[in-house]
């Protein structure tokens, strides 16, 4: 395979050609769809590499190969879903091990450790990632095995600074996890800032266009992708190859498609911060954003996530009720602009107590800003918050 070195190449030219030279058999330019199980073994010990296509499929292969260049790790592992390759990542540690997280990240990454790992003996201390204070105290030396951590998170846009946490891990002898969903490869890469593993829900930006379920995880290092593979083939909750072949197909977009998320949502974000309706804005892109010198520090980009605050629930049903381009629903990074309630949708298993402290009020509204005109799209937040009236 050509080895498409980052210092060599730009990103736009690595997410088209990376991991996806043409075949050999035909030449084909877009690596094919093996749609198969099993290969054809010559005789008893005698085979081209490819036994189980749990193990090794060549689609696979090659969408693993293409997501580890654009993350500058060692190696890629394709999952079933992003939620499978959180479970993949935290069992690489063993009953007593201790992990540090974030307060606010993922709710289905919380229910997983809470009620499903806690019961195979993991443990897990819940803080405030943004404060460097909050994760030492909560480190405990010698069992704390992991620091897992998302910045952007979910709905607030708050970030953490990875560099400290890499090096706080680091000398406990812990790992850094970055799911790195919402920022993308494209605006930012952990391994550079010294993480050790990064995930993503493919189903959001990398898939990018609602259309797909699958989850991914590169490793900065050779020894951990030893663990990581041996892990994937022994639980087995690999993606089929159409999935890797949609996300292929995908992440050739991936920097064009961010470059137009972002600059809509920068327009959207300014438009609602200055707009008499909305409360508050949330989008790191902003110079009000209180952590926007960190985001200009550690991503190269602002991304296409906006929540905003319109004061009462009324007005947030109102909202999302009269938005036409906007569809309600989960989910986010499709190309198509999508509106939530986090407090009814994706954050209501959260305590209520607990959703006010991190700021998920009842009003809060989040956007996924979609690739569309941005003037349609414009028009359509301008005629729902000119409805709340
Ligand atoms: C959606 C999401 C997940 C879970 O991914 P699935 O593909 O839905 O299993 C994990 N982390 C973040 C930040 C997400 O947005």
């Amino acid at each position: 395979m050509t080895s498409y070195n980052p210092s060599e190449f730009g990103f736009a030219t690595r997410a088209i050609h990376a991991g996806q030279d043409p075949e050999e058999l035909t030449g084909a330019v877009t690596v094919p769809l093996y749609q198969t199980s099993t290969y054809a073994q010559e005789a008893i010990g005698q085979h081209k590499g490819f036994e189980y296509a749990r193990t090794q499929n060549p689609t696979r292969f090659a969408w693993e190969a293409s997501i580890a260049n654009l993350e500058q790790g060692n190696a890629g592992f394709a999952f079933g879903s992003g939620m499978a390759a959180v479970n993949a990542v935290v069992t690489l540690l063993s009953a007593g091990d201790h992990i540090v997280c974030a307060e606010d990240m993922y709710g289905g990454t919380f229910r997983l450790f809470d009620k499903v790992m806690k019961r195979f003996g993991l443990e897990f201390s819940v803080v405030d990632m943004t404060s460097k204070e909050a994760v030492e105290a909560a480190i405990i030396p010698g069992k704390t095995k992991m620091l897992y951590t998302e910045s952007p998170t979910n709905p607030m846009m708050k970030l953490t600074d990875l560099k400290m946490l890499a090096e706080l891990a680091h000398h406990h002898h812990a790992l850094l996890v970055v799911d790195n969903t919402f920022a993308s490869p494209y605006f930012q890469k952990p391994i550079t800032l010294g993480a050790d593993i990064v995930l993503h829900s493919a189903t959001k930006y990398l898939g990018g266009h609602s259309d797909l379920v699958s989850g991914v995880v590169i490793a900065a290092h050779e020894n951990i992708a030893q663990e990581l593979r041996f892990i994937q083939n022994a639980a087995g909750a690999v993606p089929g190859p159409f999935e890797c072949w949609l996300c292929l197909r995908s992440v050739k977009t991936l920097a064009i498609r961010m470059n137009q998320h972002e600059a809509n949502a920068k327009i959207i974000a300014d438009y609602c911060e200055n707009h008499p309706m909305v409360i508050a804005t949330h989008y790191p892109g902003l110079q009000s954003h209180p952590q926007h010198e960190l985001a200009k520090e550690q991503m190269s980009g602002f991304g296409g996530m906006i929540s905003i605050e319109l004061g009462t629930l009324e007005k947030a049903k109102a909202f999302t009720n009269a938005v036409r381009l906007f569809t309600l629903a989960e989910s986010l990074g499709g190309v198509e602009s999508l509106v939530c309630h986090p407090v009814s949708m994706t954050h209501g298993s959260i305590p209520k107590e607990q959703r006010e402290k991190l700021g998920i009020t009842d009003s809060l509204v989040r956007l996924s800003v979609g690739i569309e005109n941005i003037d349609d799209l414009l028009k359509d937040i301008a005629q729902a918050l000119e409805s709340l009236h």
